[in-house]
């Protein structure tokens, strides 16, 4: 039997024959919110200077038990947006609390800060694994990454030529792989089979590959 399709990062709705996480912002859901079964919540970097970041520690770590919620995220660190980074890291490290404290995976949002986030892997020695989303750096932050317990999510930027994701997606390892449409509105499936091509293996060893990730990290 093939293994389910896994969509480990998605604002979209999840169709019934795809497993995965559908991600929201903590700033857009609100008290009376229906969950769908497999989710995800974080503040976003970008909209931090929207909230009031203590209060929404507060509402997260209530959402945190649902054992519905799969992971806190997506959360982490822009250097390239105009918001206060101090702010972004002190939300970061209380979002990281949670996670440690209800065992959930975080989904990592990264733009220009992979040395902010090794310096915090090195200092907090996290016990959950770290999914950095929409990766695409090169193989020099690749090669520190590995040696923490980080997972590396790819999405239909591999399908571009010659992008930055493309370049890097051979080079992952294969056991810390993920898929994920983000924002696009595209089927999960089309970027197995362009990874499949790219690495030159079997869509079906790939899917049982990927499924057997997410069971690593979510079951
Ligand atoms: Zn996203």
């Amino acid at each position: 039997m093939t293994s389910p399709l896994i969509d480990i990062h998605t604002h979209n709705k999840l169709i019934d024959s795809v497993l995965g996480i559908e991600s929201f912002s903590i700033d857009k859901v609100s008290f009376y919110q229906k969950w769908p079964k497999s989710y995800s919540v974080g503040i976003h970097p970008w909209y931090i200077h929207e909230i009031n970041v203590d209060q929404a520690i507060k509402q997260l770590t209530y959402i945190a038990s649902d054992a519905n919620l799969k992971a806190i995220g997506e959360c982490g660190l822009d250097r390239a947006i105009a918001r206060n980074f101090d702010n972004q890291y002190h939300a970061f490290i209380e979002q990281l609390k949670i996670a440690e404290k209800y065992d959930k995976p975080l989904i990592v949002h990264n733009v220009r800060a992979y040395s902010d986030f090794l310096g915090i892997l090195k200092k907090e020695k996290p016990a959950v694994p770290f999914i950095f989303h929409g990766f695409n750096a090169n193989q020099d932050i690749l090669k520190k990454l590995i040696k923490h317990n980080v997972y590396f999510s790819v999405g239909a930027e591999i399908m571009k030529d010659n992008s930055k994701a493309q370049r890097i997606l051979p080079h992952i390892p294969i056991n810390r792989l993920f898929f994920e449409t983000d924002e696009w509105i595209g089927n999960i499936e089309e970027l197995y089979l362009f990874a499949s091509k790219l690495r030159g293996i079997d869509i079906d060893k790939l899917r049982d590959q990927i499924y057997y990730n997410y069971k690593s990290v979510f079951v």
